[in-house]
């Protein structure tokens, strides 16, 4: 049968095929130590569980409006003029399946063919994919190590041209783990305020910050910001939500409109149980994301020490998200010439599963994610570390 033309620029999300392979090596009785994924190893806390099973008992098992529950859109106002002061009308919040969802949403709605999206990188895997989807061209603006892996606005101007449509900005980052101050921040919003684009802002990991670094919600940086963003954030990474599919957009109410019009065709409206549960995470008690950061901040120390003590690697130390991203081109050689084939190995030799850096569009790095048990990240770096020492 004759496929579409996305056959042609529509490729699997690479972290999911990277667990996917895990989980294929599992079943035939390999042990792994998986460290592809992003997604916390907890479970949703109880009294969100709770939550969503009353919903089922008390019926609310239908159809919501397209564009998510009154109630849930009025828990998300709340949290970002308790979190930020920001204070933002129902009318510009969407709900939908996912933070994946409410990017994909976002860009239908704000950008196409001709179109232009600065993206810096290293950049979560999807967001390259999700604009060409689009119809749009992105325009990757390398960083560096050097720099902590943050974009100046320098970069951005020099990237930027009269078809530039849209910045993406992710802090804290997936996969580097960077977070932006908020100096930074102001001084990349001014540069894209010089013309008429726009910044969509996703903010899924703002729970997760470590030690001193602190969540921008970028649309509170300047009066009328809300007007020129479109945030995302979602439920998966700080209230280990990820099979939930719950996120959420904040977008000038035209786009909202636009979002939610476009998800009433796609998907009719986001899972009416799902939304219940996020009503009372986000409205209930938040301790249990205080105690999930302080186990991620712990995990990030014994990760950090184990890879600064192995010769050769390179790391950013990540300052939020659950990922550490490094350099290890120092150990590539004729039959490893780059970050998949070092993957591949890793996981044939030491069964060691990792994430390419060229997924996220910066060669010569990978990925480890640490949403993973302690133990299962003492055991996974001795046998890292055991056969990169036999390389
Ligand atoms: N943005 C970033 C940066 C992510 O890492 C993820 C994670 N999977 C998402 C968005 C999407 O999350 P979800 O669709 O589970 O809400
Ligand atoms: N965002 C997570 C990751 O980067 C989950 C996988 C995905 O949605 O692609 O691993």
């Amino acid at each position: 049968m004759r496929l579409s033309q996305f056959a042609k620029i529509v490729q699997p999300s690479a972290t999911l095929a990277a667990g996917a392979k895990a989980r294929q090596l599992r079943e035939q009785g390999v042990k792994v130590f998986d460290f592809s994924l992003g997604e916390p190893d907890m479970n949703t806390p109880e009294h969100i569980a709770a939550a969503a099973a009353s919903a089922v008992v008390a019926g609310h098992t239908h159809y919501t409006p397209a564009g998510g529950l009154p109630d849930l859109k009025k828990a998300v106002a709340q949290w970002y003029a308790k979190n930020y002061g920001l204070e933002a009308g129902l009318d510009r919040i969407v709900i939908s399946n996912g933070a994946k969802h409410a990017i994909h949403n976002a860009l239908l709605a704000l950008v196409g063919p001709g179109d232009e999206v600065i993206i810096p990188t290293p950049y979560w895997v999807s967001y390259s994919d999700l604009v060409v989807m689009a119809g749009a061209t992105p325009v990757l603006v390398p960083t560096t190590l050097e720099s902590g892996f943050k974009m100046s606005p320098a970069q951005y101007r020099a990237a930027r041209t009269p078809k530039t449509r849209l910045l993406m900005l992710n802090s804290p980052c997936n996969p580097t783990g960077t977070v932006y101050t908020r100096a930074e921040l102001e001084a990349i919003v001014d540069a894209v305020l010089e013309t008429e684009a726009t910044i969509l802002s996703d903010e899924i990991y703002e729970q997760l910050c470590f030690g001193d670094a602190r969540p921008t919600c970028i649309a509170s940086l300047r009066p009328g910001l809300l007007d020129r963003t479109v945030t995302v954030s979602g439920a998966s990474k700080s209230y280990a939500m990820t099979g939930w599919r719950m996120g959420w957009a904040i977008a000038p109410p035209a786009v909202a409109q636009l979002m939610t019009d476009i998800q009433s065709q796609e998907t009719g409206c986001p899972s009416s149980v799902a939304q219940h549960a996020l009503i009372a995470a986000l409205s209930g008690p938040q301790e249990c994301v205080a105690r999930m950061r302080q186990e991620f901040a712990a995990r990030r120390d014994i990760v950090a020490g184990r890879l600064a003590a192995i010769p050769g690697i390179r790391l950013h130390r990540p300052d939020g998200a659950f990922y550490a991203f490094f350099d290890v081109s120092s150990y590539f050689n004729s039959s490893i010439r780059d970050s998949a084939a070092f993957c591949t190995a890793a996981l044939a030799e030491a069964h060691v599963n990792l994430v390419p850096g060229s997924a996220f569009g910066c060669e010569g790095y990978v990925r480890l994610s640490f949403a993973v048990a302690r133990a299962e990240i003492e055991g996974g770096l001795d046998a890292f570390a055991a056969w990169l020492a036999r390389r």
